[in-house]
């Protein structure tokens, strides 16, 4: 494959450099005015690499087509395939002031940070930087930021893929469709995604991890409110009249099951978890999550709660014990499932580009779960960031640069097994 014209590397330290924080607290969409300044670059790059019908919405949503170069009555029985990767980088760790660093032919062990911070990327912490990534070239911040690599990686492998599309005409493909979200970090890029007229029938996010990596499994997520309404009254003259919904609540908590926390579990574990507590004597509120790989694993935890709730009632009949439980979002599994080669040609391509595929499990969601609710199975390949969403986040140039081969490589798998050459 020849080489692009614009290093993958070049366009990457263009793009941190530019602050795209997104903010949950904000209505707008996108959510920080910031976002704007790279996804109508993005657009103003994609018209100026010939791409005529790259458009960007009222929302910052920029998409393209790469045209098939298979003659019409073969195109036509290529499913159009997308690839997806978002602007915004983490609201949790400062994006303003980027100063990427490169750490030519990385040679095995820690890599201290070139700030005044004194950081250091620990080989103990991150085993894949001395395992894997030996001689590559590694991408650092200065130790007073985030990198941004989540996903700016993945956005400068997309625009880098069409470049490869555009400068290797002899490798087959179907119609190609690109496209770049916003606000991903805060958990609302599948918003205001136009599946329609995004035009494809699958995607990838290349918006994963280490070198290889295939996802495609999310958490079944749901969300318990429970409330307990007591009786305040005032407390010196409170014997045997006050209900103090604090001290039930307390009693709640410690019913909990202690071990399905997520200080205690990894890999498929489940977990149920506290996460707000608000109110006064006279009635309090809790949220909690509840996570499970398996749906009858939510089945369970919703037993759980039920039971507690239950349970706690009888104990304080004074007091009114109630629980609401919806659901967040669905493991993606269920709609990848119904297309086995979404997954199977990943593997293939992942092959083809010389590297072992392997899959891993997301323990929370993803846009791409969303999207793949939405009629538009999305799983997750390796975009090649580690440590995202801190100061020591890195990115080594090498897995980018095989992130963006891959993108054509899967696109001609899919044009090799769905049209008959002649
Ligand atoms: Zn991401």
């Amino acid at each position: 494959m020849n080489a692009p014209k614009e290093a993958l590397l070049d366009r990457f330290l263009r793009y941190v450099k530019i602050d795209t924080r997104s903010d949950e607290n904000s209505t707008s969409c996108p959510s920080t005015a910031k976002q704007w300044d790279l996804l109508r670059l993005l657009h103003e790059e994609l018209l100026g690499m010939g791409l005529k019908d790259a458009t960007i919405d009222e929302n910052g949503y920029v998409f393209a087509t790469v045209p098939s170069n298979l003659p019409p009555e073969h195109a036509a029985l290529v499913p159009v395939v997308g690839f997806l990767a978002h602007a915004d980088t983490a609201p949790a760790v400062t994006g303003t002031n980027v100063k990427p660093h490169v750490h030519k032919g990385y040679n095995g062990g820690d890599i201290t940070l070139p700030g005044t911070t004194g950081q250091v990327i620990r080989v103990a912490d991150y085993p894949n930087l001395e395992k894997m990534y030996k001689g590559m070239d590694i991408v650092t911040t200065d130790g007073t930021t985030l990198l941004g690599a989540d996903d700016k990686a993945g956005v400068a492998e997309v625009m880098t893929a069409v470049d490869l599309f555009l400068q290797n005409p002899d490798i087959p493909r179907g119609v190609v469709k690109i496209g770049f979200t916003p606000d991903e970090e805060i958990g609302r890029g599948a918003d205001k995604f136009d599946v329609q007229r995004f035009g494809a029938a699958f995607a990838y996010t290349m918006d994963g991890g280490p070198l290889g990596e295939i996802e495609y499994e999310t958490f079944n997520a749901y969300g318990a409110t429970v409330t307990i309404e007591g009786f305040g009254v005032h407390p010196g003259y409170a014997k045997d009249k006050l209900v103090n919904a604090i001290r039930i609540m307390g009693d709640f908590i410690t019913r909990l099951p202690h071990e399905m926390s997520p200080e205690k579990t990894d890999q498929r574990d489940g977990y149920i978890h506290p996460y707000v507590l608000q109110g006064q004597n006279e009635s309090v509120s809790m949220r909690l999550l509840l996570r499970d790989f398996d749906m009858n694993g939510i089945e369970k935890q919703k037993a759980i709660i039920e039971k507690i709730v239950e349970d706690v009632q009888k104990a304080h009949p004074k007091a009114k014990v109630t629980a609401e439980i919806k659901e967040s979002y669905r493991n993606m599994r269920y709609q990848i499932d119904k297309e086995p080669r979404l997954v199977a040609y990943a593997e293939e391509a992942i092959k083809r580009i010389d590297v072992t595929p392997k899959h891993s499990i997301i323990r929370g969601g993803t846009d791409g779960a969303r999207l793949s609710y939405m009629g538009l199975p999305c799983p997750n390949l390796f975009a090649g960031g580690e440590a995202i969403h801190s100061t020591l986040e890195w990115v080594p140039v090498q897995v980018m640069e095989k992130a963006a081969e891959l993108i054509v490589r899967l696109s001609e798998i899919w044009a090799e097994k769905s049209a008959t050459k002649q």
